[in-house]
């Protein structure tokens, strides 16, 4: 049956057996002939034209080359031993080299015979030497010089090249696969759209994908399937929307009432900006539609998310409704609770905190109280999704700083009322327009892109840890005009005892540099009690201490508007977005804030991007693209855990073009068709259903 093919154990294909397969399959998931058709070539190699020697230069991966060999003679002994050659043409000499396989070698190629090399040039001693490169004698290559002139690569792992399985491994596999694969290959899209957008079948796709004979026919396969791609990632997303939308009815709050007009008109600090207002209104619609909201709302730091989040818990409040906040850090939870606290402090609007430490005896009164509906708004970390957490009504849930929560347990607040209550998700991490469309496509999306007015740029030094002194000097000046600086000191999980140490020593240093009682440090890391965190935290807020010392818990929401001044030590360690997370705990308040960037010498390429980018511009967005292009999106914080961005072939910056033509397709179509029934529309039913049985992580999506 067509479709069986794609569903054949890998190991019916000639040249694998049980071994290979169990490798396969554990390295690179490859378990039926679709998972290795679908493992595309990294790049090609164009084998059809020779260079010379002279030629070589350090930026090539490959080379070919035709020349005679000659002074072959073994090196060393034992282990050691190696092969070395001579090979050259009218322009010059390269040494090849063997160290495994040197007897059959030296036995099978003569000097003085014209031969094609192909491999891979390094340089040692400033000389070009190439190991173990694919020899060819002339006249064989020109006989077979059809056989295959774009030589695709394929990256694999250290497992498989031991196990022999490398690029050339892939090759062979794959040419036995395309071999049996003519009318195998079931068509997965609408003659429509295959003509609309001038696509080639599949099958032509994946022939010449693997084995193109010129570099068009890469171009045309690598459309197609970047087309296939897309289209059904948004199917999936859309779908999974239109469904909840059709079944999830949504609380209706008719009203703007009480509590959100009088903290409007009387309690309200500030005007709102523009975007707040805005996000505001597309949110007010929302939860009078009858359907339920999933909304993400996006702003930088510093944008003012939270007072758009107690707008629209008033809303609920108003209509009858509890509201609930979640946040992804004890020490952010406190924080929210504080401050929504002091906003609420002239109005009669009853609040609670739930965090993994409350007691025994503050969760029994605190679940009371929330199941008899007298609290109106609980805030919480993960505690919130306990099953013991029961609500009277609840009908607003907020997620603050998403990227930290799974999907999963966003979908376990869903259950928490019998009409799913509507859904904010709030992030700060700026992701560009492309990756939301397809990570978040399933969610509408708000965007704050304005901050309260008055804000000064944060400005953004790059320092050498030689400098150590002109920073201390900075941060005495700094504290002598009243500020507070942080310190911060990256935190890798894997080796805990490491990061403490080094953020012991740093206090053990700033301590000498900042005696007391003239100065009083602060320090909170991850392996302190929540407690003790909090309390730190607490002077830091106050302004007892002048200098908080901390890992990476300070990253998220901290609001210390006195704080100005933000140190990353060993900045070098850190992703784009955290250090954007980090430096956006400064500039808070009205007075100039500094980000200084400590780091070594010692610093890869990229690193040294990271830092000029920070020092370039402090626009979240442009930060989210540089990050987005160093790193690529299969990388983006979070975007791992959601399981839903496992791109092969299409790349979210330089396929932006063919993302929108297939998100407004897959809109249209269901749109005009939400079942798919027509039978034009078959293949792509039948595709969707075998992509929603092969993947289980988009069940926990909707
Ligand atoms: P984030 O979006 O990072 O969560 P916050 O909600 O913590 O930002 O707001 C950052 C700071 O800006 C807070 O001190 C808040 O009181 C202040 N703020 C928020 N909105 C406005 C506004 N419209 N005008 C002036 N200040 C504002
Ligand atoms: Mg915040």
């Amino acid at each position: 049956m067509l479709g069986r093919f794609l569903d054949s154990p890998i190991k019916y294909l000639k040249g694998v057996g049980p071994a290979r397969e169990k490798q396969l399959n554990t390295e690179l998931k490859i378990s039926v002939f679709e998972d290795l058709l679908y493992y595309f070539p990294y790049r090609y190699i164009d084998r059809s034209k020779f260079y010379q020697v002279s030629d070589i230069h350090h930026e090539m991966p490959y080379v070919l080359l035709r020349g005679t060999i000659s002074n072959m003679q073994t090196i060393g002994m034992g282990k050691g031993m190696r092969l070395s050659a001579q090979f050259y043409d009218e322009s010059g000499t390269v040494e090849l080299l063997w160290f495994r396989g040197v007897k059959w070698i030296k036995e099978n190629l003569k000097s003085g015979k014209e031969y094609v090399i192909f491999g891979r040039p390094s340089l040692f001693n400033r000389r070009f030497n190439i190991a173990h490169p694919e020899v060819e004698d002339y006249e064989e290559y020109q006989k077979n010089q059809l056989k295959v002139k774009l030589m695709p690569l394929y990256s694999s792992t250290d497992k498989l090249r031991k196990g022999n399985l490398d690029s050339k491994g892939f090759v062979k596999m794959l040419k036995n696969l395309v071999e049996v694969m003519p009318n195998q290959i079931p068509e997965i899209l609408s003659q429509h759209l295959i003509e609309k957008y001038n696509l080639v079948s599949r099958e032509k796709a994946l022939r010449m994908i693997h084995f193109p004979s010129d570099s068009k026919e890469i171009l045309l396969a690598q459309k197609r399937l970047k087309f296939d791609e897309l289209f059904f990632i948004q199917l999936l997303l859309l779908k999974s929307k239109l469904i909840r939308a059709h079944k999830n009815s949504g609380v209706v709050f008719k009203e703007v009432g009480k509590n959100f007009n009088e903290f409007y008109h009387k309690h309200l600090p500030f005007t709102l900006t523009n975007a707040q207002k805005r996000v505001i209104k597309e949110i007010r619609k929302d939860v009078g539609s009858g359907h339920q909201m999933n909304r993400l709302l996006q702003g930088d730091v510093g944008s003012g998310k939270t007072l758009v989040a107690l707008m629209s818990m008033f809303l609920a409040i108003d209509n009858g409704f509890q509201a609930c906040m979640m946040a992804p850090t004890e020490i952010l939870a406190n924080q929210h609770y504080q401050g929504l606290n002091e906003l609420l402090k002239d109005m009669d609007v009853n609040i609670a905190i739930l965090t993994g430490s409350s007691t025994k005896k503050q969760r029994l009164v605190l679940h009371e109280s929330l199941q008899n509906g007298e609290i109106q708004i609980l805030i919480g970390t993960h505690a919130l999704i306990e099953d013991t957490v029961k609500f009277n009504k609840l009908g607003m849930v907020i997620i603050d700083e998403q990227h930290r929560f799974g999907v999963a347990q966003r979908a376990r607040l869903w259950k928490k009322a019998s009409v799913p209550p509507h859904i904010l998700v709030m992030t700060a991490t700026p992701i560009p327009r492309t990756l939301a469309m397809t990570l978040y496509g399933d969610l509408d999306y708000s965007v704050i892109d304005e901050l309260p007015p008055g804000r000064k740029d944060i400005q953004t030094y790059h320092f050498y840890d030689k400098d150590r002194l002109k920073l201390f000097g900075f941060m005495k000046k700094q504290i002598a005009l009243g500020r507070q600086v942080y310190v911060v000191y990256p935190l890798i999980q894997e080796s805990e005892t490491l990061d403490l140490k080094d953020l012991e020593d740093g206090y053990e240093s700033i301590s000498r540099a900042f005696p007391k009682p003239k100065y009083q440090l602060s320090i909170v890391h991850g392996k302190m009690k929540a407690a003790a965190k909090d309390f730190e935290m607490q002077r830091f807020a106050k302004g007892e201490t002048q200098i908080m010392i901390a890992t990476t818990v300070i990253e998220v929401g901290v609001n210390i508007p006195n704080a100005s001044v933000m140190v990353i030590e060993n900045a070098e360690r850190f992703g784009l977005s955290q250090l954007h997370q980090l430096r956006g705990r400064v500039g808070r308040g009205a007075e100039q804030s500094y980000c200084l960037l400590m780091t070594s010498y010692k610093m890869t390429a990229e690193g040294k991007i990271r830092m000029k980018t920070m020092v370039d511009t402090t626009d979240g967005f442009k930060i989210a693209d540089a990050d987005l292009k160093i790193r690529g999106p299969g990388d983006l914080k979070g975007t791992q855990q959601s399981g839903v961005l496992d791109l092969k072939i299409a790349d979210l910056i330089k396929d932006e073009a063919i993302l929108k033509a297939a998100r407004a397709e897959a809109i249209e179509l269901l749109e005009s068709s939400p079942g798919l029934q027509s039978p034009e529309n078959n293949a792509i039913a039948r595709e969707l259903e075998r992509k929603e049985r092969r993947s289980t992580d988009w069940s926990s999506i909707s």
